[in-house]
């Protein structure tokens, strides 16, 4: 039965030593140590020893056993370790090698919106919103416009039903400030609008204004001129040059037309600025009485001066852009160029 044992080992550690795959180890385990293995069987016979031999041969299977146990698992152990080893291989990344992702970066409307915003905070502005999808009477009637008005023109116009539609200017904004603060206040209102404007080099459906709104007592004709002159020294540089000419809109009297000089040609004259050497920036005026009324403001107390531009026209002069539908393709082209 000694035999039986030695040869059982030898057998035993001559296959582990030749293996090096993990299922034929635990294959071996099971034929030499499991309850129906090789050990198993050879102890079987040990009711037939004399009592004096069985403790013998008892301890010397139990340190076969234990021997065999020890040996088929660090072998695994090692196995396993190979393994891991040369997937880790495989796998391995260096993550020291620069990478190709780019960082993104603001669209040039944001970026715009951003200087006029911070611009006009630091005029002690306050920056206020309102909805995109706007009640008619908002859009039009209480900015003294009504039904009958000629500035209306039904074409420009999205409806949703006769008395909701997509406001079509930023205008709207100021209405809703006045019915909740009372003067004095200053606001901006930057935000979408939309125009049924068929797609060209010019218009679009949907771009952006800043509205701009200053109520309170006493204001005149030169405050206006004043805030917008100090806008367009910060926007365009402080030796650029501008100019107001009288112009018409519903819910300001008197209106004027902002011009700047040309930013191509520096006042000259160019294709740019159709050769007048002055380019239009933005609408304002002050506040027409009947919009002050409509607020519940007695225009003789009082008053105010309104302004809005459009945030696409800011960029494309400031950027030298000469077609609006660069800004809305996100071709990454003309985008990384901001
Ligand atoms: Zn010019």
């Amino acid at each position: 039965m000694k035999e039986d044992l030695m040869h059982l080992k030898e057998k035993a550690l001559e296959i582990l030593s030749k293996s090096d795959n993990i299922d034929e180890l635990n294959e071996l385990r099971v034929k030499i140590l499991g309850k129906k293995g090789e050990l198993t069987q050879i102890l079987r016979d040990m009711a037939k020893l004399t009592p004096e031999e069985r403790p013998i041969i008892g301890k010397l299977a139990n340190e076969v056993k234990a021997d065999l146990e020890q040996k088929i698992s660090e072998k695994m152990q090692q196995l396993r370790k190979t393994l891991k080893d040369s997937k880790m291989q495989q796998e391995f990344i260096d993550v020291t090698i620069p990478t190709k992702v780019s960082l993104g970066s603001r669209h040039p409307l944001t970026l715009i919106m951003d200087e006029i915003r911070d611009i006009f905070i630091g005029l002690g502005y306050q920056v206020a919103e309102g909805p995109e999808i706007e009640l008619d009477y908002y859009n039009f009637e209480a900015l003294n416009t009504p039904p009958d008005h000629p500035a209306r023109d039904v074409q420009d116009t999205f409806y949703i039903t006769d008395e909701i539609l997509l406001r079509t200017q930023t205008s709207p904004v100021q209405i809703r400030t006045m019915e909740k603060q009372q003067p004095p206040l200053k606001i901006i209102a930057p935000g979408r609008v939309f125009r049924s404007d068929a797609v060209d080099a010019t218009h679009s459906p949907m771009f952006h204004q800043v509205e701009g709104l200053a109520i309170g007592e006493g204001f005149t004709m030169g405050d206006l001129k004043g805030t917008l002159v100090a806008f367009v020294h910060e926007m365009f540089g402080h030796d650029r040059k501008s100019r107001f000419r009288p112009h018409f809109f519903p819910f300001t009297e008197p209106s004027a037309e902002m011009d700047i000089s040309c930013i191509a040609c520096q006042g000259k004259g160019c294709r740019v600025c159709s050769y007048t050497g002055w380019l239009e920036i933005l609408g304002c005026g002050m506040v027409h009485p009947n919009v002050l009324c409509n607020v519940g403001h007695d225009p003789e107390k009082i008053n105010g001066f309104a302004f809005g531009m459009g945030v696409e026209r800011i960029a494309m002069l400031k950027y030298g852009i000469n077609d609006l539908r660069l800004f809305y393709e996100n071709d990454l082209r003309f985008l990384k160029q901001f």
